[in-house]
């Protein structure tokens, strides 16, 4: 593994010590599931569609800086993968009538920005120990006559005791469990870009703003949201990539341009964010349809859902990598205290469930305040946000929000 913990102690030596896992999927969540099952003891082969390396997707995933801390501890990370912490939110928007930023609120919320490329690298590092076979796609997964699981794929088929399945939003091990399962749009779209730190050289207020907090900014029937990562790519560890994600609704009959999303930056952003977003690289995947769902169960024995295969959450959450880390770590857990892999399913199915669940349930209703019924965010101020992000939560709490619980 590599991050100065011994076999010994990584290997739970529990009753689920020597069972067979199988992973469908070898992104965050097939990594960080691998992972659990080799620090478990059992013996982990995953399939992964892809025949290349996964560095290149993804942009910045923002994570809550004790489950950083904990995944290091535990060796799922290693400690030397660059992030950028940072402690604040800052809310932005337009002053009425002007181009200049108006600063209406701030907020305690410390996060984690990862640079998705980077911490995939450093899981799949961790996932030394176990078969990770690439370039190969998994075709049907089923339960085996005499228990267990069974896996195809063109090279033959193969049993497991259990099989995970993190092979993503359109998964087929999900169709097992929820054949009838479908995502429900949210009816608006992400547009997501990045820019390199020293192209946004001139933009000398948002970078200054940006190195202490994160940020959003609101505009009539949406938001934008705007934060440092690490640049990777082989770049220095305090290098940075500005990354940004921009909701809103995309024009009836338009598939989302990136001229479009420019166009509204153009129109409703302060100035110098509305130029970061023109010189945004775009790429072939910078917009996404939103839409959630998630799995009636997390886990039915023998098999087992994770990251978003078991539930895909609105981005407004920030938590889809993070669900499949704690999926990790809960199955790790599950696995350790159990007397066989279907009670560490069912211990597992029982804890990650409801929270799925909750995620959703979350995510549409930030979608819901954020964006299909925004504020006039021009009226906000501090207090209003504080009572506005209290009545959103509703109870619930998001590392997002990490001062805004509700006292009552
Ligand atoms: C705009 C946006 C912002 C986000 N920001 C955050 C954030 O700040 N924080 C956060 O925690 N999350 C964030 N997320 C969510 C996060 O990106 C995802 O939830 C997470 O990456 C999902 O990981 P996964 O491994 O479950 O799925 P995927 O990354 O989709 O991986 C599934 C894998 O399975 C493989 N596969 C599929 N089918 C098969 C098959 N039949 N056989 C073999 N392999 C197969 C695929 O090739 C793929 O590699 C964001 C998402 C969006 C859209």
């Amino acid at each position: 593994m590599g991050h100065g913990t011994s076999r010994d102690e990584r290997t739970g030596g529990g009753m689920a010590a020597g069972s067979r896992m199988g992973v469908v999927g070898g992104s965050i969540a097939g990594c960080a599931m691998a992972v659990a099952g080799i620090r478990a003891g059992a013996e982990v082969t995953v399939y992964e569609r892809g025949d290349g390396e996964l560095r290149d997707r993804g942009l910045g995933i923002v994570i809550p800086p004790p489950l950083h801390a904990q995944l290091v501890a535990k060796g799922y990370l290693d400690a030397a993968m660059p992030t950028a912490p940072v402690s604040a939110r800052v809310w932005l928007t337009r002053a009425p009538g002007e181009r200049s930023a108006r600063e209406f609120a701030r907020l305690p919320s410390p996060v984690t920005p990862c640079n998705w490329g980077l911490l995939w690298g450093a899981l799949h590092a961790a996932t030394t120990g176990a078969r990770y076979h690439r370039g190969r796609p998994v075709t049907w997964v089923g339960r085996a006559p005499a228990g267990g699981a069974l896996v195809r794929t063109a090279g033959g088929e193969d049993a497991y005791d259990f099989v995970v399945g993190a092979d993503g939003h359109r998964s087929l091990t999900r169709r097992v469990l929820a054949p009838d399962l479908r995502p429900s749009p949210a009816g608006y779209a992400v547009w997501r870009g990045t820019l390199p730190v020293d192209a946004s050289a001139e933009h000398r207020r948002p970078m200054e703003l940006l190195r202490e907090a994160w940020v959003t900014i609101g505009f009539p029937g949406g938001h934008g949201i705007f934060y440092l990562i690490p640049r990777g790519g082989g770049a220095g560890p305090d290098d940075r990539l500005l990354a940004y994600a921009v909701y809103a609704t995309p024009p009836a009959g338009s598939p989302g341009e990136a001229g479009y999303v420019r166009q509204l930056a153009e129109e409703h952003f302060p100035r110098e964010w509305a130029d970061i977003v023109a010189r945004g690289e775009h790429t072939a995947m910078t917009c996404h349809p939103v839409a959630d769902l998630h799995a009636p169960l997390a886990a039915d024995p023998p098999f087992l859902l994770a990251g978003d295969a078991a539930g895909v959450t609105r981005p407004h959450t920030a938590s889809g990598a993070v669900k499949a880390l704690q999926d990790a770590l809960c199955l790790e857990e599950a696995l350790r205290t159990s007397a066989c892999p279907e009670d560490a399913l069912r211990h597992y199915a029982r804890e990650r469930t409801p929270e799925v669940a909750r995620l959703v349930e979350l995510g549409r209703r930030l979608g819901r305040a954020q964006v299909e019924r925004a504020p006039d965010w021009t009226v906000m101020d501090q207090g209003s946000v504080d009572a506005w992000c209290r009545a959103t939560l509703a109870g619930t709490s998001s590392y997002l929000y990490a001062d805004t619980v509700d006292t009552d």
